[in-house]
């Protein structure tokens, strides 16, 4: 922690100023809360977290959190939508829509994430997140990569996506999304055809690798692994189970994600903590057996986010799947749900209730684990000192008051 004195430099009056500092709160720091605490943000960046006990500096915009808490701003790596925009929709203003939406629920950094669709859709979607992401916006989240999910499933596992625009990978295909630069998390299913060399490129492409929507044996997981695959979709969401791995192979009965995620400890997965994708005793099992930084928290979340009750439509606005949404989640009309309907303070207040766990662990799960693992912890992801100054306010009740992207306040006054 710097001494409150380190910010208080002399400025000129020309000079423009940009220094916020947070009152009154109790601030979520990675492995404890500080009371009483003052953040300070300066050009962008944290200056400084501590005790407040000095008059704040003259030229600072004050926010009083009123008793509240001081969060590091939250980074999901996994959401399609919000606001009635889906990142496939693939226009610069369903991009910013989406951005904007869950910036207001406290998510800073983010990675638009593709459904499956046609290769012609892809681009435009990562045509589209590239124009926002160079505007530089600091009104909205920030874009810190796409996650190519879509379109590498298993043909059982599709879910709530178009079955229609799933395929297995070709070098031809994948090679082109790689090419864009943008690509900073990988998902394929790991027993398709043609994964192994999906997931060695993604590797040389230095992407977090990611296997979902995929009905994969350990030995499929094993040989995944050894090709730099270390995470999984959606826990218990579209992924293997002993009996689904034994109605695809027989007996003797063999592993699936479940146990490879668990027994591996290089492996880590999310879970989507809205209350209505698993249950309580689902979300402590995940929490107690993986801990806060092998597990994190995803919205997952599709075009509803803010919406009012109805149907809606999952992925591209042409050529998604239909499905609705009731206010709490989306659900397909052949059964089964279809992608959740909330932001990630929700997932938090959520993923608190459930499990018991202290907050700052529940906030890690939702901000410097997500980072850890998508290599941004040395920018963003917690409340410490030259991290960028992304930052949200939390009532005591984990309503989000104020919402700083790169030290502007972007939500709340
Ligand atoms: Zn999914």
């Amino acid at each position: 922690m710097l001494p409150s004195a380190a910010v208080q430099e002399v400025r000129s009056p020309s000079m423009p100023v940009n220094c916020i500092v947070i009152e009154n709160a109790t601030a979520i720091l990675p492995d404890r809360l500080l009371p009483d605490a003052r953040v300070v943000l300066r050009d962008g960046r944290i200056a400084a977290v501590g005790r407040s006990r000095r008059s704040a500096p003259r030229d600072a915009q004050v926010i009083d959190a009123r008793g509240g808490y001081v969060s590091p701003g939250f980074v999901d790596v996994h959401v399609h939508g919000g606001g009635g925009a889906d990142f496939m929709d693939g226009t610069p203003d369903a991009v910013r829509t989406v951005c904007a939406v869950h910036a207001r629920h406290g998510t800073t950094t983010i990675f638009p994430t593709t459904t499956t669709g046609a290769p012609e859709e892809i681009h435009a979607m990562i045509a589209a997140c590239r124009v926002v992401r160079d505007e530089g916006r600091d009104d909205i989240s920030r874009i810190a990569g796409i996650h190519l999910y879509g379109p590498f499933f298993a043909p059982d596992k599709v879910g709530c996506h178009a079955e229609e625009g799933r395929r297995d990978p070709t070098p031809e295909e994948f090679s082109r999304y790689f090419a864009t630069g943008l690509v900073r998390i990988a998902t394929c299913a790991a027993e398709l055809p043609g994964a192994g060399a999906f997931f060695r490129k993604a590797r040389r492409e230095g992407c977090f690798i990611t296997c979902g929507h995929s009905n994969a044996s350990w030995t499929e997981m094993d040989r995944a692994f050894a090709a730099g695959m270390r995470h999984v979709d959606h826990f218990w969401c579209a992924m293997s189970s002993v009996s689904s791995v034994r109605a695809r192979l027989g007996t003797p009965m063999q592993g699936s994600m479940e146990q490879y995620v668990l027994l591996n400890p290089e492996m880590s997965t999310e879970v989507i903590a809205d209350g209505q994708h698993l249950s309580a005793e689902l979300l402590t099992f995940a929490h107690r057996m993986l801990g806060p930084h092998r597990l994190f928290l995803v919205t997952d979340a599709s075009r509803a986010v803010d919406m009012p009750p109805g149907r809606y439509r999952f992925g591209h606005i042409k050529t998604g799947t239909d499905f609705d949404h009731d206010g709490k989640v989306g659900r397909a009309p052949q059964g089964g749900l279809a992608s959740s309907s909330m932001g990630m303070d929700h997932m938090v207040r959520t993923m608190l209730e459930a499990t018991g766990a202290p907050l700052w662990e529940v906030v890690r799960m939702a901000s410097l684990t997500p980072a850890e693992r998508t290599g941004l912890a040395d920018e963003v992801g917690s409340l410490t000192v030259g991290k960028r100054a992304d930052v949200v306010v939390l009532s005591p009740r984990l309503k989000v008051r104020q919402v700083i992207v790169g030290g502007r306040v972007a939500h709340g006054a």
